[in-house]
Formats: structure tokens, C-alpha cells, sequence
């Protein structure tokens, strides 16, 4: 049986993964169709190119749920957090990088390697024997996004984000919204106090839609088509057409009954759904939009009740090729249809260079140790690493999956911690301590049995 491990896509998460796994002794060949074959974002022919900003931002590890992940790679060796590091520019807390001489080392780092070779070329179909990882990200070319969506059946690849915002539920002012289902639907009491509801009054509403028609918006980029636009229209769009069609459409008043004020009908809601089965994050149902950041948390906290939300990652719509990870993933990444085939990076459904990265080096290290005849056990869930990989193949909500960036809404609270603002830096500093520990022995295990 050939041991070679193949990784299409040289990007963040297949670079990083073909390290980790040429690291443990295995030979690994990569699959990069640039410069060949180009994509809209891509400039040059390099591995792990940032398409975009130049940041894997918060470098704090204990405070920040990516600067702990940062941690949680450099403790495994990994490439792109030493080439970062190598070519780090001042950015305040953040680690922003200079990002051609980057892409560069981590080129010259993988070809120099004695057990890395690169193919530069496109792959479209998938593969029916050997080792394989699928790493080819938001972009990943049109053949090869057809072969993936044969197999899986096409409403489970998505070829585009749709991200309504998602709000910590411990920051959402509960004296102002409540639980409640539209209809009370359901059969059991969990089902009938699914969504948490915030109501508006006239004036409230009309504020909200001017502030919502004057926010600063994004452009489209060339090469993200129409069509989407039918199935998942953004918020501001919606209240372009008229003032009234978000009172008519997800913020409908019907069916709720405002248990602070029985008598009084609210003018619009607007109904924010679980998003993980913890029940620490809430999505604002059909909020998904065009804003840009800064627009997006001023409009949104003038929400009642979300006076003083805090968000776990902001709305968006852009390109973005990724699978229905929690319905077609195992536990190690592997395809359930096609378990010789691992899926790594933005393409499983994380978001950002970091997390894409973090993927691939799971699945790497994954690969690597099960075609080494030691198979790993997948990591902890308190561990930054395991909590992302935890949600994506199980722990979010499959029917509105969506891209996820590393956040501590992912990690098991802790009993005895206080909850909401005020509690917030022991709580973080507790989640980043018990993961730093939990992955220190996940990775113990992990070497001694590479080692082997
Ligand atoms: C326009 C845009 C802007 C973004 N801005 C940011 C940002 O500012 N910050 C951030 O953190 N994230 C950003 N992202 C997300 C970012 O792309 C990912 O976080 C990260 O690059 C994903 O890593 P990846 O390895 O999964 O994919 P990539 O880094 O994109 O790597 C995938 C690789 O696969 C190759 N490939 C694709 N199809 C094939 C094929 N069939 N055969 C062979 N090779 C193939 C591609 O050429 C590419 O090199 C942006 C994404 C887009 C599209």
C-alpha cells in the first residue's frame, strides 16, 4: 500500500498540513493549480498567499480565542505561526505580517523539505484509492467543486457565505427579550423557547431602517456572481425595496407575545436562533448583510436588548466554497462516503487564515499517524484546536451551518465563572489555561506515538 499522502491546495491549511505530516516521516506530494490555473483573489504562484489583510490578528493568548490558538500551533511546530513570526511587522497586539517574503518562506520551506514534492497542477476529480486531503479552500476551482458537490449531493456544498451575525447569549439583556417560539411551535418546552426575541417599537423600527439604508456597505468582488441573490437577499437590500419588508419578512411581529409586556403588541422582533448545541451562541435570523464591521455592531446593538451584545463574529456575504462538515465529516476529518479522503481549511466550514491552518494541521497530523498504523485520538474539546474541530464535524447546528472563526462561545463554560461583561477576563483566562493544558498532553500523546 503506497504511504504518500496527497493534499490538494497549497494554501494555508494544505501547507501547514503537509508539514506536520512530512514532519512524522511521511512522504507527501502537493497539488497547487497556481500558478497555472488562477483564482479572482490569488496574485502570485506562492503557498499559503493571504488573499486579503495581512493579520492573523490577536497574538493574545489569554484573552483571545485566536491569539490562543496561535499558541496552540506554535506548541506543535507549526509552519505558518514560525514564518509569521519570522516576517512579523508592528501591529500593536496583533500579529500582522509582511506577507510576499512570507508566502515565500513557507514555499521555500515545503520544497526544501526532503519529503515534499509540489505538482503544480489542477486536480478535478476526486480520488478513489490512496491518502488524500482536500484543502482547496474558498476558491476552490469550478471541476473540482463539481466532483465534491457528484458526491455529496449539491445542497451540501455551498458556494457562498451568507453570515448573519452571531451574538454571545450571555451579553443579550434577557429584561428586555425573552424565549419564545413563533406559535409556541414545538413538543417539547426546549423546542417551544427556541428563539430569543427582541421587540421594537414604531419609532425604534423607523430608526433602525434609516440607520440601516445610510450604513457603509462592501462591494461585491468581480467574479462573485448574481444568482445568489435570489435564495438570501442582505438585510439593507431587503429594506431597500421598501420600509416595510423586513416588518413583513424575518422581522415579523406575529405569534410572539412579550411576556415584560403582555398588553403591548411590539411593532417588529427581531428572533435570534441557537447556533451550537451548548446554547452559549445566537444567530439574528436572516440578518445576513453587506455591512461593513463598524456600521454592522453600531446598527445592531441598537437592537433592545442587544444594547450591549457582544458578537462572536459579525455578518457577511462572499464567496466561499464549504461543505456541510457536521453531516459529512467523521470526528478525524475524514470524508464518512470516502473515509480515504480528509477535508482541511476554510473548505470544512472555519473561517480565516488561522483557523484554515489549524485545520490543516489536525488533519496532517491525523493523516500522517493513521497511515503510520497509530491513529489519534481527535483533541480535546477544551482545547482551541478541539472546540473548532468539535463544532465543525458535530457541535453546530447542521440545517444553518455556516462558516465559524475561532471564539470562546465554542469552549464548555466552566461552573463558577461569572457570566456576561463583567466577568469576562477570568472567564477567558480560565478557558485559555485549561486549554493550553488540555493540549499540552493531547500533544504529548500525539509525538509519543509519531515517535513510535
Ligand atoms: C476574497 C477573499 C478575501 C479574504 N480575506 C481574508 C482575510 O482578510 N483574513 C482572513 O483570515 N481570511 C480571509 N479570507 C479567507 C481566506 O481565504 C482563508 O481564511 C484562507 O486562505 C483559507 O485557507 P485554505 O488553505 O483553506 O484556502 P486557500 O488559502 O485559499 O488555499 C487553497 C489553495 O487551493 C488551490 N486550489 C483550489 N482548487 C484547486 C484544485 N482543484 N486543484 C489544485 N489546487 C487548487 C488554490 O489555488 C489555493 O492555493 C478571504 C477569502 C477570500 C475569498
Amino acid at each position: 500500500m503506497d504511504k504518500t499522502l496527497h493534499i490538494i491546495g497549497g494554501g494555508m491549511a494544505g501547507s501547514e498540513a503537509a508539514w506536520q505530516a512530512a514532519n512524522m516521516g511521511l512522504r507527501v506530494v502537493i497539488h497547487e493549480m497556481r500558478p497555472k490555473v488562477a483564482t479572482f483573489a490569488h496574485r502570485t504562484g506562492h503557498l499559503a498567499e493571504m488573499v486579503c489583510s495581512n493579520s492573523f490578528r490577536s497574538d493574545d493568548d489569554e484573552q483571545n480565542a485566536v491569539g490562543l490558538l496561535h499558541w496552540e500551533m506554535r506548541a506543535a511546530g507549526g509552519l505558518i505561526m514560525e514564518m509569521a513570526q519570522k516576517h512579523r511587522l508592528p501591529a500593536g497586539g496583533a500579529l500582522a505580517v509582511d506577507r510576499d517574503p512570507f508566502a515565500e518562506s513557507v514555499t521555500a520551506a515545503l520544497t526544501a523539505h526532503p519529503n515534499v514534492s509540489v505538482d503544480y497542477n489542477e486536480i478535478t476529480t476526486l480520488p478513489d484509492t490512496g491518502h488524500w486531503i482536500i484543502a482547496t479552500g474558498p476558491l476552490t476551482s469550478e471541476g473540482l467543486g463539481r466532483a465534491i458537490a457528484a458526491e455529496t449531493g449539491t445542497d451540501a456544498l455551498a458556494f457562498f457565505d451568507a453570515i448573519a451575525p452571531i451574538v454571545y447569549a450571555d451579553t443579550i439583556d434577557m429584561s428586555i427579550a425573552w424565549e419564545q417560539s413563533r406559535y409556541d411551535k414545538g413538543e417539547t418546552e426546549a423546542e417551544q423557547k427556541a428563539y430569543i426575541n427582541c421587540p421594537m417599537t414604531k419609532d425604534q423600527y423607523e430608526a433602525f431602517i434609516d440607520s440601516l439604508l445610510a450604513a457603509d456597505k462592501t462591494e461585491f468582488h468581480e467574479g462573485e456572481t448574481a444568482g445568489y441573490f435570489d435564495g438570501c437577499l442582505p438585510i439593507e437590500v431587503m429594506a431597500e425595496r421598501g420600509r416595510e419588508t423586513l416588518r413583513f419578512g424575518p422581522m415579523k411581529p406575529v405569534g410572539l407575545t412579550n411576556p415584560h409586556q403582555p398588553d403591548k403588541k411590539p411593532y417588529a422582533v427581531v428572533q435570534l436562533r441557537r447556533d451550537n448545541a451548548l446554547g452559549t451562541l445566537y444567530n439574528i435570523v436572516g440578518f445576513q448583510t453587506k455591512m461593513k464591521y463598524g456600521a454592522q455592531t453600531a446598527v445592531f446593538k441598537m437592537i433592545p436588548g442587544l444594547q450591549d451584545a457582544s458578537f462572536a463574529r459579525l455578518g457577511g456575504i462572499h464567496r466561499n466554497t464549504f461543505i456541510n462538515s457536521p453531516t459529512l465529516l467523521d470526528d478525524q476529518m475524514r470524508l464518512r462516503s470516502r473515509p480515504h479522503i480528509r477535508f482541511a481549511g476554510q473548505i470544512t466550514g472555519v473561517e480565516g487564515y488561522v483557523e484554515s491552518a489549524a485545520m490543516g494541521l489536525l488533519a496532517g497530523r491525523m493523516a500522517a499517524a493513521e497511515i503510520l498504523g497509530h491513529p489519534l485520538i481527535s483533541p480535546p474539546q477544551d482545547s482551541a484546536m478541539g472546540a473548532l474541530i468539535h463544532h465543525i464535524t458535530g457541535g453546530a447546528e447542521a440545517k444553518t451551518f455556516q462558516p465559524m472563526n475561532v471564539n470562546f462561545g465554542l469552549f464548555r463554560p466552566i461552573d463558577g465563572l461569572k457570566g456576561g461583561r463583567r466577568g469576562r477576563k477570568d472567564r477567558y483566562k480560565a478557558y485559555t489555561d485549561r486549554a493550553k493544558a488540555a493540549w499540552t498532553e493531547w500533544l504529548a500523546g500525539s509525538n509519543a506515538m509519531a515517535a513510535q
